[in-house]
């Protein structure tokens, strides 16, 4: 995910270039496991200071069940909004230093370069929910024996039905 970025750099305040986004995303963390590729556009902005890089991105995700502990796809959509610095002045060749606050994921590197991965791990794992669920009304899992709920009910749980309340348990089946 690296952008070359040293024409821009020679431009005024507001110039701009599009880019179409499309990467595979594998090998970006252990904790993302991508089911398609990264899709998107970005907007590479000229700032007084560096360059803002903007996008929408997509990409689905295979995530676990905070629930069920079943595997399910999440369409993950998140936006992207972080200005880039640069190590070297593009007119004089000097080294610029870094300033508070300045984060070595947004550098241009000396070859004018940016490279949008670690700011795109950060964003996606900010993106995942902390307990994915995979649908609304996700049974979950029987705390005696362990069967998924949602492929129907187990045995222990119809024994611990009181029989005065058999009626209702029916009646909340059929939803
Ligand atoms: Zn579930
Ligand atoms: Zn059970």
């Amino acid at each position: 995910m690296r952008y070359n970025v040293a024409q821009l750099l020679k431009e005024q305040s507001g110039h701009t270039r599009q880019y179409t986004l499309h990467e595979d995303i594998s090998h970006l963390d252990t904790d993302i496991v991508p089911l398609s590729a990264l899709d998107g556009n970005l907007q590479l902005i000229r700032t007084a200071d560096g360059v803002l890089v903007m996008g929408k991105l997509r990409a689905s995700l295979e995530l676990v069940c905070a629930r069920c502990l079943d595997a399910f796809a999440l369409p993950l959509q998140f936006a992207l909004e972080e200005e880039f610095r640069p190590t070297i002045d593009i007119t004089t060749g000097a080294s610029l230093p870094l300033s508070d606050g300045d984060d070595a994921a947004t550098r241009i590197d000396a070859h004018h370069e940016l490279d949008l991965s670690e700011v795109v791990r950060q964003s996606i794992l900010l993106a995942i929910p902390p307990s994915p669920i995979c649908r609304t009304k996700c049974r979950g899992l029987c705390p005696h024996c362990g069967k998924n709920w949602n492929e129907g009910p187990c045995d222990c749980k119809r024994d611990e039905i009181d029989p005065r309340l058999q009626p209702l348990k029916q009646l909340l089946d059929k939803e």
